[in-house]
């Protein structure tokens, strides 16, 4: 059985009429000698409207209850596909997470997937159905409904790919793969034929909303062949993620901006050791994703260490902050929320110091002040104001050449 794991986003299933276009394109496939195992994510701004009216109903709503109200957007998509199939003269069959094996933490809106059991799948498919999954979603081990973070249908689409060994996993969106940057803020990026799976992890963990993040880490892990591509336009090929990105000479692959992030600084930190450990420790069990530290020079036994955090997480870990503030007598903290972290990706990029004065340089002649940096092998971040992170975006992104024209 030649297994295939195809994955449609939400834009792709928006209506009645994509969705049969789905349809069609996976009996397609099915028709080459494929067996496919597809999951979707839910229709349109489902998720998005979900979530509108719940903060109606309860400003602050328990994240079990926010999963059980999301993962109603995939359920509905799965079975209208399935439906939409069997139209077609196909079989089908829709499954939820829970009924497809997939096991998760019980870390409600965040869940990881533990281990998936696909007894039911395979037995569907060696039924001669072809198999629709809800994205998004799984249960825990008490038969809690969690969803995986927002954009995680990617990840159960690989995680799926993987769990049945399949022979590929190809994830259909709304544009024609992989681009230099966002296409829908910079209209001339230009389509990349291939990246690396460091590259593209780095770049969705920097704010390429394109694909979930840990999809592309479990893809890289399991060397699982993956390919973004369109889910309207067939006869394009989209982007192959590959092994190692074979040149030579280090490039700028990609730019990225992420404005869902906040500033945290904390003022006159007495400078003793362990002060840093006690601070982070603190923050452990409230699975947040610390990022930037910076710690400046010491000044009169006082150090500033700031850091940034996804914005959702904020008001979750304010409280464990403010403790740290008062146990160790450091000034208020201070909240800056109109940052944005505009980062520049590609292998071996810190190896060439031309790169990173490019790119300070270009900040700079936009007269944008950088507030913090960050650098790893493959990725050099700055933090700027938020107003200018377009601008600055654009201009980055043309000055490392990376335009159409
Ligand atoms: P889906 O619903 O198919 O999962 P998403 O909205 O999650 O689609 O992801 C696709 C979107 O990602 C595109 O419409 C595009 O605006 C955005 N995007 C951001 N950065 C990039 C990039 N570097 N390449 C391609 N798309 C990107
Ligand atoms: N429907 C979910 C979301 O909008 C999951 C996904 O689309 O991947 O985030
Ligand atoms: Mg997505």
């Amino acid at each position: 059985m030649k297994i295939i794991v195809q994955k449609y986003g939400g834009t792709s299933v928006a209506n009645v009429e994509r969705i049969r276009n789905v349809a069609a394109r996976v009996i397609e496939t099915k028709n080459k000698g494929f067996s496919p195992v597809v999951v979707v994510s839910a229709m349109g701004d489902t998720t998005d409207v979900l979530i509108s009216l719940a903060k109606q109903i309860n400003p602050k709503p328990s994240t079990r209850e926010m999963d059980m109200l999301m993962a109603t957007g995939e359920q509905t998509s799965i079975a209208l596909l399935a439906m939409a199939i069997e139209a077609l003269g196909e079989r089908a069959v829709s499954l939820t997470g829970a009924q497809s094996g997939i096991k998760t933490d019980d870390f409600f809106s965040k869940a990881k997937i533990d281990s998936i059991d696909t007894i039911r799948i395979k037995k569907e498919l060696s039924d001669d159905k072809i198999v629709i999954v809800a994205g998004f979603q799984g249960a825990t081990d008490d038969g809690d409904i969690t969803t995986l973070g927002r954009g995680g249908s990617d990840t159960t689409a690989v995680a799926l790919a993987v769990a049945l060994d399949a022979e590929k996993c190809e994830i259909y969106t709304d544009v024609l793969g992989i681009y230099t940057t966002d296409p829908r803020i910079v209209k001339d990026a230009s389509l990349l034929e291939s990246i690396s799976y460091d590259e593209l992890l780095e770049m969705a963990k920097l704010g390429a909303g394109v694909m979930h993040p840990r999809s592309v880490e479990l893809a890289r892990k399991n060397k699982m062949p993956l390919i973004v591509r369109s889910a309207f336009d067939y006869g394009q090929d989209g982007t192959e993620i590959i092994e190692v990105n074979e040149m030579e000479k280090a490039q700028v692959r990609g730019v990225t901006l992420d404005e869902d992030i906040v500033r945290i600084s904390v003022p006159n930190v007495p400078d003793r050791p362990g002060i840093a450990y006690k601070l982070f420790s603190s923050l452990i069990n409230l699975n947040v994703h610390i990022d930037m530290i910076l710690q400046n020079l010491n000044h009169d036994g006082f150090n500033d260490i700031s850091f940034t955090v996804p914005v959702d997480d904020l008001e979750r870990i304010l409280p464990t902050i403010n403790a740290f503030v008062d146990e160790v007598g450091a000034s208020p903290i201070v909240v800056k929320k109109d940052v944005a972290k505009l980062s520049i990706v590609g292998t071996g990029i810190t190896s060439d110091v031309k790169i990173a004065s490019g790119l300070f340089g270009k900040i700079y002649e936009l007269g944008i002040n950088i507030e913090m940096i960050s650098t790893s092998e493959i990725k050099i971040s700055c933090i700027i104001d938020q107003s200018q992170a377009k601008q600055a975006l654009e201009e980055v992104h043309k000055y490392f050449g990376l335009n159409t024209q």
